[in-house]
């Protein structure tokens, strides 16, 4: 098995029989021994390192209790085996054992850091040194090899990296929550920033048209108190009260009135319209009984459809209330009647008629005229619109009469539409809330 018995290594004794203190007095006179008991109580104390020779080809000789202690193997079941055994079959493969003994044959000296294994065949991490022993003559005998058990400091070593790995992604994902919150703080204040324009534009364009309803609210009050004394003026020169006058000038202090009312009727309309707007028109919630209301506006324009020549008719109907304020519903429904008597021709008709639905009542005006245009009928509603109108050519009227209608029928929880078919004529339709009976 092995080239060299233990008893040829200088100063080692082989076997694990353990240290026997006596033999250092029965020997004390031979100072050779007690050196080589020394020597022997040394190794076979240490219990942290496994000291063990090995022969030349690497099989053990001898064995400490350190050894014991952390490989595992009694002396008895190891000595005489080769060192190769501690090695993981990796190790083995490559024949390391064989070449650290070259090694250290070579250079007197190995050292190095690995997993080795235990007899139970656990792996350990192991700090090994191979030394080479060489007799007097220089001739190598074999070796010594000390191995100790760094399992514990590596295991630690790999703990304070991994802490330091955790630490450092800890560190990475809290710097990146901190990055995001600041972008999101940006953003939130940029979001913040906006909202504050947002408003502060909002309360700039209410402002601006609040501003806008007061002025046309005073200037119509304004221009209201001059065109009256115009009016009253012109009333008593036609009157005679200042002296007799001529016919020719008691025709033109008849257009002086006709004029004078159709602009107040325009200054009214503006006032009207500014003040919806303004939201400063407040509503009665009444029953209004229908067919009251529409003979009643009837009869305020049955004059001028006689002038103009158009006929009109009023249907019977369900005789039904709507929930509304009166007054408005008659200035809807002069508004409408007025519109179909301008528009219609001579010889034209206009009818009015009224029907109920559920929770709700219809009125309804129709007429024979000149019908709207299609591409132009949803436009007017709109304020100031006027079909066909141009600056050679001016219409009667604002342009406000339905604007201010619809404006008066939503009002009231209703509504205001219209159909209409150019040359043959249009219907406008009221809808309001029905009172309950
Ligand atoms: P105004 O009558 O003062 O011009 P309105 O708002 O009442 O203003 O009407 C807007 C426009 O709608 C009118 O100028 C006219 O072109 C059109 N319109 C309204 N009613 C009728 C109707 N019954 N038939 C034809 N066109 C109409």
């Amino acid at each position: 098995m092995s080239e060299n018995t233990p008893s040829d290594l200088p100063g080692w004794t082989p076997g694990d029989e353990g240290f026997d203190p006596d033999s250092l007095d029965r020997q004390g006179s031979d100072g050779s021994t007690m050196l080589a008991d020394l020597h022997r109580l040394l190794i076979e104390s240490v219990r942290d390192y496994a000291i063990f020779a090995l022969d030349k080809t690497g099989h053990i000789l001898t064995w400490n209790p350190g050894a014991q202690r952390f490989k595992g193997y009694t002396a008895d079941e190891i000595i005489g085996q080769h060192f190769s055994v501690f090695y993981p079959p990796e190790d083995i493969a490559t024949r390391k054992p064989w070449w650290e003994l070259e090694v250290a044959e070579e250079e007197g000296r190995f050292e190095d850091e690995g997993w080795r294994l235990r007899k139970d065949g656990t792996r350990f991490w192991a700090n090994v040194v191979i030394t080479a022993l060489r007799g007097e003559g220089g001739e190598l005998v074999g070796f010594a090899k000390v191995t100790r058990d760094l399992t514990e400091r590596r295991a630690g070593e790999l703990r304070a990296v991994e802490d330091a790995r955790r630490l450092a992604a800890e560190e990475t994902g809290r710097v990146m929550a901190e990055e995001r919150a600041t972008e999101l703080a940006e953003l939130n204040e940029r979001l913040r920033v906006q909202a504050e324009e947002l408003d502060q534009r909002k309360r700039e364009a209410e402002e601006a048209n609040r501003m806008k309803s007061e002025f046309l609210a005073a200037m119509s009050h304004e221009l209201r108190t001059p065109l009256n004394a115009i009016g009253g003026y012109a009333e008593l020169l036609a009157m005679g009260v200042h002296g007799p006058i001529t016919p020719g000038q008691k025709s033109a202090l008849e257009r002086v009135q006709r004029n004078q009312q159709h602009l107040l009727g325009l200054i009214n309309d503006i006032l009207n319209f500014s003040r919806l707007e303004a939201g400063e028109v407040t509503y009665a919630r009444d029953p209004v009984p229908l067919r009251e209301s529409i003979a009643a506006a009837a009869q305020m324009v049955a004059v001028s459809a006689e002038r103009k020549g158009v006929e009109m008719e009023v249907r019977e109907g369900p005789g039904v209330a709507a929930l509304a304020d009166g007054p408005k519903v008659e200035q809807i429904l002069l508004n409408l009647l007025s519109n179909a008597i301008k528009f219609t021709e001579s010889g034209g008709r206009i009818t009015l008629e009224h029907q109920a639905e559920g929770d709700r009542v219809r009125i309804l005006v129709r007429d024979t005229g000149i019908g709207i245009p299609a591409d132009q009928i949803d436009q007017v509603f709109e304020p100031f619109v006027q079909v066909g109108r141009s600056l050679t050519h001016p219409a009667e009227g604002t342009g406000l009469g339905l604007a201010i209608s619809r404006e008066l029928a939503r009002a009231m929880g209703g509504d205001l539409t219209v159909r209409s078919e150019e040359g043959t004529g249009s219907v406008f339709t009221v809808t309001l809330p029905r009172a309950t009976d």
